[in-house]
Protein backbone atom coordinates (compact mmCIF):
# COMPACT_ATOMS: atom_id res chain seq x y z
CA UNK A 1 0.00 0.00 0.00
CA UNK A 2 1.08 3.39 -0.45
CA UNK A 3 1.40 5.74 1.97
CA UNK A 4 -2.07 7.51 0.82
CA UNK A 5 -3.79 4.19 1.82
CA UNK A 6 -3.83 3.51 -2.48
CA UNK A 7 -2.35 0.02 -3.52
CA UNK A 8 -0.78 -0.26 -6.53
CA UNK A 9 -1.91 0.00 -9.62
CA UNK A 10 -2.18 -3.47 -11.83
CA UNK A 11 -2.58 -3.66 -15.50
CA UNK A 12 -2.39 -6.86 -17.15
CA UNK A 13 1.46 -8.42 -15.68
CA UNK A 14 2.32 -4.61 -15.12
CA UNK A 15 2.48 -3.25 -11.34
CA UNK A 16 2.97 0.72 -11.01
CA UNK A 17 3.12 2.06 -7.97
CA UNK A 18 0.69 4.91 -7.20
CA UNK A 19 2.70 7.98 -5.25
CA UNK A 20 -0.09 11.21 -6.25
CA UNK A 21 -1.21 12.09 -3.32
CA UNK A 22 -4.85 13.49 -3.47
CA UNK A 23 -4.79 17.43 -4.17
CA UNK A 24 -6.57 18.04 -0.90
CA UNK A 25 -3.83 15.78 0.93
CA UNK A 26 -1.44 18.18 3.25
CA UNK A 27 1.83 16.97 4.58
CA UNK A 28 1.92 17.10 8.74
CA UNK A 29 3.86 21.00 8.31
CA UNK A 30 0.94 22.43 5.84
CA UNK A 31 -2.30 20.49 8.10
CA UNK A 32 -0.38 22.98 11.55
CA UNK A 33 0.47 26.08 9.02
CA UNK A 34 -3.42 26.15 7.97
CA UNK A 35 -4.29 25.03 11.38
CA UNK A 36 -2.48 27.78 13.35
CA UNK A 37 -3.32 30.53 11.34
CA UNK A 38 -7.03 29.81 11.43
CA UNK A 39 -6.76 29.70 15.50
CA UNK A 40 -5.05 32.60 15.05
CA UNK A 41 -7.88 34.33 13.05
CA UNK A 42 -10.55 32.59 14.83
CA UNK A 43 -8.68 33.75 18.08
CA UNK A 44 -7.47 37.39 17.17
CA UNK A 45 -9.20 38.37 14.11
CA UNK A 46 -13.25 37.30 14.42
CA UNK A 47 -13.73 39.80 17.32
CA UNK A 48 -12.65 42.52 15.42
CA UNK A 49 -14.12 42.01 11.79
CA UNK A 50 -17.54 43.93 12.37
CA UNK A 51 -15.52 47.07 13.91
CA UNK A 52 -12.95 46.76 11.07
CA UNK A 53 -15.89 46.35 8.85
CA UNK A 54 -18.11 49.85 9.91
CA UNK A 55 -14.69 51.73 10.73
CA UNK A 56 -12.96 50.62 7.28
CA UNK A 57 -9.74 50.08 9.06
CA UNK A 58 -7.13 46.91 9.59
CA UNK A 59 -6.03 48.36 12.87
CA UNK A 60 -1.86 48.62 12.97
CA UNK A 61 -1.79 46.31 16.10
CA UNK A 62 -2.95 42.96 13.87
CA UNK A 63 -1.05 43.70 11.22
CA UNK A 64 1.67 43.75 13.31
CA UNK A 65 0.68 40.12 14.81
CA UNK A 66 -0.09 39.29 11.06
CA UNK A 67 3.66 39.74 10.62
CA UNK A 68 4.82 37.89 14.04
CA UNK A 69 2.65 34.89 13.21
CA UNK A 70 4.48 34.49 9.93
CA UNK A 71 2.27 35.24 6.96
CA UNK A 72 3.94 38.18 5.81
CA UNK A 73 6.87 36.77 4.75
CA UNK A 74 5.87 33.19 3.52
CA UNK A 75 8.19 32.56 0.45
CA UNK A 76 11.10 34.62 1.74
CA UNK A 77 14.02 32.85 2.22
CA UNK A 78 15.42 32.41 5.87
CA UNK A 79 18.42 33.89 5.20
CA UNK A 80 16.19 37.17 4.38
CA UNK A 81 14.11 36.65 7.64
CA UNK A 82 11.16 34.87 5.75
CA UNK A 83 9.38 31.64 6.72
CA UNK A 84 11.34 30.23 3.44
CA UNK A 85 8.04 28.46 2.46
CA UNK A 86 6.23 28.17 -0.67
CA UNK A 87 3.83 29.72 -2.84
CA UNK A 88 0.95 27.34 -1.71
CA UNK A 89 1.45 27.86 1.77
CA UNK A 90 0.90 31.66 1.15
CA UNK A 91 -2.10 30.19 -0.57
CA UNK A 92 -3.38 28.18 2.72
CA UNK A 93 -2.61 31.55 4.77
CA UNK A 94 -5.01 33.40 2.66
CA UNK A 95 -7.79 31.06 2.52
CA UNK A 96 -7.31 30.47 6.20
CA UNK A 97 -7.75 33.68 6.87
CA UNK A 98 -10.18 34.64 4.55
CA UNK A 99 -12.69 32.12 6.21
CA UNK A 100 -12.48 34.68 9.08
CA UNK A 101 -12.27 38.22 7.40
CA UNK A 102 -11.61 38.75 3.33
CA UNK A 103 -10.30 42.03 4.04
CA UNK A 104 -7.09 40.45 5.57
CA UNK A 105 -7.16 38.01 3.18
CA UNK A 106 -6.35 40.33 0.54
CA UNK A 107 -3.71 42.36 2.85
CA UNK A 108 -1.81 39.56 2.78
CA UNK A 109 -2.40 37.88 -0.32
CA UNK A 110 -1.27 41.10 -2.10
CA UNK A 111 2.31 41.90 -0.02
CA UNK A 112 3.14 37.82 -0.27
CA UNK A 113 1.38 36.70 -3.55
CA UNK A 114 2.29 40.53 -5.40
CA UNK A 115 5.08 42.15 -3.87
CA UNK A 116 7.31 39.89 -2.37
CA UNK A 117 6.42 37.34 -5.54
CA UNK A 118 7.89 40.56 -7.66
CA UNK A 119 10.44 40.58 -5.80
CA UNK A 120 11.86 37.04 -5.58
CA UNK A 121 11.66 36.52 -9.00
CA UNK A 122 12.48 40.65 -10.53
CA UNK A 123 14.54 41.63 -7.69
CA UNK A 124 18.91 42.46 -7.68
CA UNK A 125 21.01 41.07 -5.16
CA UNK A 126 21.05 44.35 -3.27
CA UNK A 127 16.82 44.83 -3.27
CA UNK A 128 16.65 41.45 -1.98
CA UNK A 129 19.20 41.82 0.47
CA UNK A 130 17.65 45.43 1.44
CA UNK A 131 13.84 45.34 0.97
CA UNK A 132 13.12 40.81 1.77
CA UNK A 133 13.94 41.07 5.42
CA UNK A 134 11.87 44.61 5.88
CA UNK A 135 8.60 42.93 3.90
CA UNK A 136 9.26 39.76 6.29
CA UNK A 137 9.71 42.04 9.27
CA UNK A 138 7.44 45.18 9.38
CA UNK A 139 6.80 46.78 6.01
CA UNK A 140 3.58 46.08 4.09
CA UNK A 141 3.89 46.21 0.46
CA UNK A 142 1.45 47.05 -2.43
CA UNK A 143 1.24 46.93 -6.11
CA UNK A 144 0.32 49.85 -8.63
CA UNK A 145 -1.00 48.89 -11.98
CA UNK A 146 -4.00 50.43 -12.47
CA UNK A 147 -5.38 53.55 -13.66
CA UNK A 148 -8.46 55.49 -14.17
CA UNK A 149 -8.02 54.96 -17.48
CA UNK A 150 -6.58 51.16 -17.63
CA UNK A 151 -7.75 48.42 -15.97
CA UNK A 152 -8.51 45.75 -18.53
CA UNK A 153 -6.50 46.96 -20.45
CA UNK A 154 -3.65 47.48 -18.18
CA UNK A 155 -0.65 48.58 -20.47
CA UNK A 156 -2.52 51.34 -21.52
CA UNK A 157 -1.62 52.78 -18.36
CA UNK A 158 -0.41 56.18 -18.75
CA UNK A 159 1.92 57.37 -15.86
CA UNK A 160 4.98 58.18 -17.51
CA UNK A 161 8.86 57.95 -16.00
CA UNK A 162 11.08 60.63 -17.99
CA UNK A 163 15.25 59.87 -17.58
CA UNK A 164 16.78 62.24 -15.46
CA UNK A 165 20.53 61.65 -15.96
CA UNK A 166 20.68 58.08 -15.07
CA UNK A 167 17.68 58.23 -12.62
CA UNK A 168 13.93 58.55 -13.43
CA UNK A 169 11.04 60.82 -12.50
CA UNK A 170 7.09 59.90 -12.76
CA UNK A 171 3.85 61.64 -13.08
CA UNK A 172 0.65 60.39 -12.92
CA UNK A 173 -1.88 58.66 -10.90
CA UNK A 174 -2.69 55.02 -10.14
CA UNK A 175 -5.80 53.88 -9.40
CA UNK A 176 -7.47 51.34 -6.78
CA UNK A 177 -4.35 50.35 -4.71
CA UNK A 178 -4.93 48.09 -2.12
CA UNK A 179 -2.82 48.69 1.36
CA UNK A 180 -2.27 52.46 -0.06
CA UNK A 181 -3.06 53.08 3.45
CA UNK A 182 -0.72 50.62 5.15
CA UNK A 183 2.08 50.29 2.78
CA UNK A 184 5.15 51.40 3.04
CA UNK A 185 6.50 49.72 -0.30
CA UNK A 186 4.97 50.52 -3.60
CA UNK A 187 5.52 48.27 -6.88
CA UNK A 188 4.68 51.33 -9.60
CA UNK A 189 4.20 50.42 -13.39
CA UNK A 190 5.32 53.63 -15.49
CA UNK A 191 6.06 54.08 -19.37
CA UNK A 192 9.50 55.04 -19.94
CA UNK A 193 8.52 55.26 -23.38
CA UNK A 194 5.33 55.57 -24.58
CA UNK A 195 6.17 55.30 -28.10
CA UNK A 196 7.59 51.30 -27.77
CA UNK A 197 3.91 50.59 -25.94
CA UNK A 198 4.08 48.20 -23.17
CA UNK A 199 7.85 47.72 -23.97
CA UNK A 200 8.08 50.94 -22.44
CA UNK A 201 6.58 49.69 -19.27
CA UNK A 202 8.63 50.03 -15.90
CA UNK A 203 8.08 48.40 -12.81
CA UNK A 204 9.53 50.66 -9.77
CA UNK A 205 10.23 50.30 -6.38
CA UNK A 206 8.73 53.27 -4.57
CA UNK A 207 8.71 54.16 -0.61
CA UNK A 208 5.92 56.14 1.19
CA UNK A 209 7.55 59.78 1.81
CA UNK A 210 9.61 60.09 -1.59
CA UNK A 211 9.24 63.53 -2.31
CA UNK A 212 6.75 63.84 -5.09
CA UNK A 213 4.90 60.90 -3.83
CA UNK A 214 1.29 61.31 -2.17
CA UNK A 215 -1.81 58.93 -0.93
CA UNK A 216 -4.82 60.32 -2.89
CA UNK A 217 -8.82 59.33 -1.91
CA UNK A 218 -9.33 56.36 0.21
CA UNK A 219 -12.26 54.67 -1.58
CA UNK A 220 -15.59 54.11 -0.03
CA UNK A 221 -16.38 50.51 -0.94
CA UNK A 222 -19.36 47.59 -1.08
CA UNK A 223 -17.11 45.23 0.46
CA UNK A 224 -14.07 43.89 1.90
CA UNK A 225 -14.31 47.78 3.21
CA UNK A 226 -11.55 46.99 6.16
CA UNK A 227 -9.23 47.01 3.12
CA UNK A 228 -7.76 50.01 2.09
CA UNK A 229 -8.04 51.18 -1.80
CA UNK A 230 -6.33 54.23 -2.51
CA UNK A 231 -5.24 56.77 -5.32
CA UNK A 232 -1.45 57.64 -5.74
CA UNK A 233 -0.34 60.65 -6.84
CA UNK A 234 3.06 61.04 -8.95
CA UNK A 235 4.05 64.77 -9.40
CA UNK A 236 7.71 64.92 -10.15
CA UNK A 237 8.69 62.12 -8.31
CA UNK A 238 12.43 61.26 -8.45
CA UNK A 239 13.53 57.85 -7.94
CA UNK A 240 17.24 56.33 -8.57
CA UNK A 241 17.71 54.20 -11.03
CA UNK A 242 18.68 51.25 -8.14
CA UNK A 243 14.81 51.34 -8.37
CA UNK A 244 14.21 49.95 -11.52
CA UNK A 245 12.56 46.44 -10.38
CA UNK A 246 13.72 44.24 -12.98
CA UNK A 247 14.93 45.84 -16.51
CA UNK A 248 13.88 48.74 -17.85
CA UNK A 249 10.93 48.28 -20.49
CA UNK A 250 10.38 45.05 -18.81
CA UNK A 251 7.48 45.61 -16.06
CA UNK A 252 4.78 44.53 -18.58
CA UNK A 253 6.28 40.95 -18.15
CA UNK A 254 6.94 41.77 -14.09
CA UNK A 255 3.12 42.50 -14.28
CA UNK A 256 2.17 39.53 -16.25
CA UNK A 257 3.88 37.13 -14.24
CA UNK A 258 3.21 38.16 -10.97
CA UNK A 259 -0.64 38.63 -11.83
CA UNK A 260 -1.06 34.81 -13.26
CA UNK A 261 0.35 33.78 -9.70
CA UNK A 262 -1.54 36.73 -7.93
CA UNK A 263 -5.00 35.51 -8.89
CA UNK A 264 -4.62 31.80 -7.66
CA UNK A 265 -4.36 33.92 -4.43
CA UNK A 266 -7.41 35.96 -5.06
CA UNK A 267 -9.24 32.09 -5.79
CA UNK A 268 -7.89 30.81 -2.58
CA UNK A 269 -9.44 34.50 -0.73
CA UNK A 270 -12.67 33.60 -2.41
CA UNK A 271 -12.83 29.60 -1.63
CA UNK A 272 -11.93 31.03 2.40
CA UNK A 273 -15.08 33.54 2.22
CA UNK A 274 -16.88 30.62 1.15
CA UNK A 275 -15.94 28.48 3.56
CA UNK A 276 -16.16 30.45 5.75
CA UNK A 277 -20.49 31.43 4.88
CA UNK A 278 -21.17 28.18 5.08
CA UNK A 279 -19.34 27.43 8.34
CA UNK A 280 -22.36 30.39 9.80
CA UNK A 281 -24.91 28.75 7.65
CA UNK A 282 -23.86 25.37 8.99
CA UNK A 283 -24.31 26.55 12.84
CA UNK A 284 -27.32 29.15 12.63
CA UNK A 285 -29.49 26.61 10.33
CA UNK A 286 -28.64 23.77 13.75
CA UNK A 287 -30.01 26.63 16.32
CA UNK A 288 -33.11 28.22 13.97
CA UNK A 289 -36.51 26.63 14.80
CA UNK A 290 -39.14 27.05 12.48
CA UNK A 291 -42.52 24.61 12.86
CA UNK A 292 -40.80 23.17 15.82
CA UNK A 293 -37.50 21.90 13.86
CA UNK A 294 -34.01 23.05 13.35
CA UNK A 295 -34.85 24.36 9.83
CA UNK A 296 -30.76 21.96 8.93
CA UNK A 297 -33.56 19.14 9.52
CA UNK A 298 -35.51 19.87 6.06
CA UNK A 299 -34.82 18.45 3.54
CA UNK A 300 -34.24 21.69 0.85
CA UNK A 301 -32.32 23.11 3.30
CA UNK A 302 -30.11 19.85 3.54
CA UNK A 303 -29.60 19.94 -0.51
CA UNK A 304 -29.05 23.79 -0.26
CA UNK A 305 -25.91 23.28 1.95
CA UNK A 306 -24.73 20.00 0.35
CA UNK A 307 -24.57 22.09 -2.75
CA UNK A 308 -22.64 24.69 -1.43
CA UNK A 309 -20.69 22.07 0.16
CA UNK A 310 -19.61 20.31 -3.08
CA UNK A 311 -19.01 23.30 -4.93
CA UNK A 312 -16.69 24.59 -2.01
CA UNK A 313 -14.83 21.26 -2.28
CA UNK A 314 -14.50 21.76 -6.64
CA UNK A 315 -13.22 25.42 -5.72
CA UNK A 316 -10.57 23.76 -3.65
CA UNK A 317 -9.49 21.68 -5.85
CA UNK A 318 -9.40 24.46 -8.85
CA UNK A 319 -7.33 26.47 -6.20
CA UNK A 320 -5.05 23.75 -4.65
CA UNK A 321 -4.17 22.64 -7.95
CA UNK A 322 -3.06 26.04 -9.61
CA UNK A 323 -0.80 26.43 -6.82
CA UNK A 324 1.15 22.92 -6.54
CA UNK A 325 1.17 23.50 -10.53
CA UNK A 326 2.76 26.42 -9.94
CA UNK A 327 5.09 25.59 -6.82
CA UNK A 328 6.54 22.42 -9.65
CA UNK A 329 7.06 24.79 -12.06
CA UNK A 330 4.98 23.35 -14.52
CA UNK A 331 2.31 25.69 -16.93
CA UNK A 332 -0.71 26.93 -14.90
CA UNK A 333 -1.89 29.89 -16.47
CA UNK A 334 -5.51 28.47 -17.80
CA UNK A 335 -5.76 26.56 -14.02
CA UNK A 336 -5.13 29.70 -12.20
CA UNK A 337 -7.56 31.90 -14.13
CA UNK A 338 -10.13 29.07 -13.90
CA UNK A 339 -9.57 28.72 -10.11
CA UNK A 340 -10.29 32.42 -9.65
CA UNK A 341 -13.04 32.74 -11.76
CA UNK A 342 -14.74 29.70 -10.20
CA UNK A 343 -13.77 30.36 -6.55
CA UNK A 344 -15.31 33.70 -7.20
CA UNK A 345 -18.64 32.59 -8.57
CA UNK A 346 -18.70 29.87 -5.79
CA UNK A 347 -18.38 32.81 -3.38
CA UNK A 348 -20.97 34.86 -4.87
CA UNK A 349 -23.45 32.09 -4.58
CA UNK A 350 -22.73 30.56 -1.45
CA UNK A 351 -22.98 33.88 0.34
CA UNK A 352 -26.11 34.80 -1.47
CA UNK A 353 -27.41 30.86 -0.04
CA UNK A 354 -26.22 31.68 3.40
CA UNK A 355 -27.92 35.14 3.62
CA UNK A 356 -31.08 33.41 2.73
CA UNK A 357 -30.63 30.95 5.37
CA UNK A 358 -30.26 33.22 7.60
CA UNK A 359 -33.73 35.10 6.79
CA UNK A 360 -34.58 38.31 7.56
CA UNK A 361 -31.18 37.71 9.87
CA UNK A 362 -28.73 37.32 6.97
CA UNK A 363 -30.25 40.97 5.45
CA UNK A 364 -28.55 42.80 9.06
CA UNK A 365 -25.40 43.69 10.60
CA UNK A 366 -25.78 41.84 13.26
CA UNK A 367 -25.07 39.30 11.92
CA UNK A 368 -21.73 37.62 9.81
CA UNK A 369 -23.41 36.96 6.29
CA UNK A 370 -24.01 40.00 4.89
CA UNK A 371 -20.76 41.01 5.17
CA UNK A 372 -18.96 38.15 3.13
CA UNK A 373 -22.22 38.08 0.78
CA UNK A 374 -20.69 41.72 0.39
CA UNK A 375 -17.40 40.76 0.64
CA UNK A 376 -17.52 38.23 -2.28
CA UNK A 377 -18.33 40.40 -5.69
CA UNK A 378 -14.64 42.30 -5.70
CA UNK A 379 -13.56 38.35 -6.56
CA UNK A 380 -15.25 38.79 -9.91
CA UNK A 381 -12.95 42.16 -10.74
CA UNK A 382 -9.73 42.40 -9.64
CA UNK A 383 -7.31 40.86 -10.87
CA UNK A 384 -8.40 40.44 -13.84
CA UNK A 385 -12.51 40.18 -14.19
CA UNK A 386 -14.34 37.12 -15.13
CA UNK A 387 -14.87 38.16 -18.76
CA UNK A 388 -11.03 38.74 -18.73
CA UNK A 389 -10.93 35.38 -17.11
CA UNK A 390 -13.10 33.51 -19.69
CA UNK A 391 -10.41 35.22 -22.51
CA UNK A 392 -7.62 33.34 -21.08
CA UNK A 393 -9.38 30.22 -20.90
CA UNK A 394 -10.35 30.83 -24.69
CA UNK A 395 -7.09 31.70 -25.66
CA UNK A 396 -6.02 28.36 -24.43
CA UNK A 397 -8.00 26.64 -25.39
CA UNK A 398 -8.26 27.66 -29.30
CA UNK A 399 -4.78 28.33 -29.29
C1 LIG B 1 -11.25 46.88 -4.27
C2 LIG B 1 -10.30 46.92 -5.41
C3 LIG B 1 -8.95 46.66 -5.19
C4 LIG B 1 -8.05 46.73 -6.24
N1 LIG B 1 -6.71 46.54 -6.00
C5 LIG B 1 -5.81 46.79 -7.00
C6 LIG B 1 -4.41 46.81 -6.72
O1 LIG B 1 -3.97 46.56 -5.61
N2 LIG B 1 -3.56 47.12 -7.73
C7 LIG B 1 -4.00 47.40 -8.99
O2 LIG B 1 -3.18 47.68 -9.86
N3 LIG B 1 -5.33 47.39 -9.29
C8 LIG B 1 -6.24 47.09 -8.32
N4 LIG B 1 -7.58 47.09 -8.59
C9 LIG B 1 -8.04 47.39 -9.94
C10 LIG B 1 -8.67 46.18 -10.62
O3 LIG B 1 -7.70 45.25 -10.96
C11 LIG B 1 -9.48 46.69 -11.82
O4 LIG B 1 -10.60 47.37 -11.29
C12 LIG B 1 -9.90 45.57 -12.74
O5 LIG B 1 -8.79 45.07 -13.43
C13 LIG B 1 -10.96 46.03 -13.74
O6 LIG B 1 -10.58 47.21 -14.39
P1 LIG B 1 -11.64 48.43 -14.49
O7 LIG B 1 -12.15 48.68 -13.13
O8 LIG B 1 -10.96 49.53 -15.19
O9 LIG B 1 -12.82 47.84 -15.36
P2 LIG B 1 -12.88 47.81 -16.97
O10 LIG B 1 -11.61 47.29 -17.51
O11 LIG B 1 -13.37 49.13 -17.44
O12 LIG B 1 -14.01 46.72 -17.18
C14 LIG B 1 -15.40 47.02 -17.11
C15 LIG B 1 -16.17 45.82 -17.66
O13 LIG B 1 -15.81 45.62 -19.04
C16 LIG B 1 -15.43 44.26 -19.23
N5 LIG B 1 -14.38 44.19 -20.25
C17 LIG B 1 -13.30 45.00 -20.40
N6 LIG B 1 -12.55 44.60 -21.43
C18 LIG B 1 -13.16 43.50 -21.95
C19 LIG B 1 -12.88 42.62 -23.03
N7 LIG B 1 -11.79 42.77 -23.81
N8 LIG B 1 -13.76 41.59 -23.27
C20 LIG B 1 -14.85 41.41 -22.50
N9 LIG B 1 -15.16 42.23 -21.46
C21 LIG B 1 -14.32 43.24 -21.19
C22 LIG B 1 -14.89 43.82 -17.87
O14 LIG B 1 -14.93 42.39 -17.74
C23 LIG B 1 -15.85 44.52 -16.93
O15 LIG B 1 -17.01 43.75 -16.78
C24 LIG B 1 -8.51 47.00 -7.55
C25 LIG B 1 -9.87 47.24 -7.77
C26 LIG B 1 -10.76 47.22 -6.72
C27 LIG B 1 -12.21 47.52 -6.99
Amino acid sequence: MSEFGVGPLVVGSYSFPVTQPALTSLTDDEVLFRSSVYEFADRDIRPLVRTMDDEAKIPRDLIDRLFDLGVMGVEIPDEFSGSGATFFHSVLAVEALSRVDPSVGVLVDVHNTLVINALLRWGSEQQKRTILPRLAEKTVGAYALSEAGSGSDAFALTTRATTRGSDFVLNGRKLWITNGNEADLFIVFANVNPDAGYRGITAFLIERGTTGFTIGKKEDKLGIRASSTCELIFEDCAVAADRVLGEVGKGYKVAIETLNEGRIGIGAQMLGLAHGALDHAVSYTKERKQFGHAIASFQGVQFQLARAAMEIEAARLLVYNAARLRDAGRPFLQEAAMCKLFASEVAERVTSLAVNLFGGNGFVKDYPVEKLFRDAKIGQIYEGTSNLQLQTIAKQLLS
